[in-house]
């Protein structure tokens, strides 16, 4: 079979960002990467859908230490097809007409200790998409090769864009959360993009989990999903009392803490249960942890950072959604609804996931 050709456009829709902070601007003129503009161990990648997440918030008001390039195409949760691949590129796991995710993590050199070890998260030549490379705001996304995800044949894209980014990061951080199948586990942030779909891997692992979030629409969502217990954490009045109790009396096993404020760590010390693990997820920008030293030493809890997934997470996040055992709870909009879903995200109003449509 003759490998199909496709016509490339000059210029495309993109959502940018001119400087931190500024509102994003959406355009219809903005270049597109032409095949023969491609390095060797590029692909050019024509996109379907990308999911929003909290992170590109984030890097568009640039409340992070570490700033995003600008001007930004934010975006890392893409779904689209292989459209060009750069002349002289060897051995590429991908071929013209692929669908394939492009997630958070766009390369790394694969060859360094961090890449060897399979921590390419932290490789020193890492590039992120939508942060330090244009990412999947706009129709047309330039990535690599060895990283772009093959996507399920049976998993529709918008029911897969989310799985690239929040999903592989809350299915790492629960992997290595040392809960075992019957354990608690809270999850601080259930009912937003990365918790909602906690709930469910938590919960495919056969785990009991404890959701926290506010608002009756998150509650209705996550007891859905698979949580056995919810807590609002404004409407309690003793945070810790109320974990303990509803796990038994002891607190859980382990927290994942996907909530983008540093509020909803504060207390994972006082409420996990001795032995019990404190996955770091959520990003404030300048968030503190102020872990008692001598309880955490006590009660033997281990506090872990953990940051979205290698390529192996990236597969088995996927298969476990191609088999229907986690669903993304999204709603479909419109790449010009950008703005407002950072609005909604912002004052905590987004349920589950915002999906954009690029092939509007
Ligand atoms: P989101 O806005 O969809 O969800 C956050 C949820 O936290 C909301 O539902 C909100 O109501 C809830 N929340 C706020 N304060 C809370 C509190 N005190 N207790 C319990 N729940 C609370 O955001 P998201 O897209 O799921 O991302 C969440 C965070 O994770 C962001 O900071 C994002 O940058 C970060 N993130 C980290 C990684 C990683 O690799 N570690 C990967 C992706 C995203
Ligand atoms: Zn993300």
């Amino acid at each position: 079979m003759s490998a199909p050709t496709y016509t490339i456009p000059k210029t495309q829709k993109a959502a940018i960002v001119q400087s931190a902070g500024e509102a994003l601007k959406i355009v219809e003129d903005h270049p597109v990467t032409q095949p023969e503009q491609l390095a060797p161990g590029e692909c050019l990648v024509k996109l379907e859908c990308t999911g929003v997440c909290h992170t590109d918030l984030h890097a568009a008001k640039g409340d992070w230490p570490i700033p995003a390039k600008t001007p930004l195409i934010g975006g890392h949760e893409g779904v689209g097809i292989v459209v060009a691949i750069g002349a002289h590129t060897q051995d590429s796991p991908v071929q013209l007409g692929d669908r394939v995710g492009i997630k958070w993590l766009a390369y790394s050199c694969l060859d360094c200790e961090y890449c060897r070890k399979g921590l390419e998260q932290v490789c020193p030549k890492g590039k992120y998409s939508g942060f330090t490379v244009d990412g999947t705001f706009s129709q047309y996304v330039v990535s690599w090769v060895s990283h772009v995800t093959p996507i399920p044949e049976n998993l529709e894209s918008s029911e897969a864009a989310s799985i690239l980014c929040a999903g592989i990061t809350v299915y790492r951080a629960i992997k290595y959360s040392n809960a075992k199948i019957g354990d608690w586990i809270c999850l601080p942030g259930a009912g937003g993009g990365l918790g909602h779909l906690a709930v469910q891997y938590a919960a495919a692992m056969g785990l009991r989990v404890l959701a926290i979030d506010t608002g009756a629409e998150k509650r209705d969502l996550v007891l859905k999903l698979g949580a056995e217990k919810w807590i609002d954490f404004r409407e309690t009045k003793d945070l810790v009392a109320d974990i303990k109790a509803a796990t038994g009396g002891q607190g859980p096993n382990a927290a994942v803490v996907t909530a983008a404020n540093s509020a909803a760590y504060e207390q994972a010390i006082d409420y996990l249960r001795p032995g019990g693990y404190l996955m770091m997820v959520g990003l404030p920008g300048h968030g503190k942890l102020a872990a008692d030293i001598f309880f955490t030493v006590i009660k033997s809890i281990s506090i872990l950072g953990s940051y979205v997934g290698n390529r192996q997470d990236a597969r088995e996040a996927l298969e476990i959604a191609s088999r229907g055992k986690v669903k993304c709870y999204f709603s479909l909009k419109p790449l010009s609804c950008l703005e407002e879903t950072y609005k909604g995200m912002e004052e905590g109003k987004v349920v589950g996931r915002v999906v954009l449509d690029m092939k509007q």
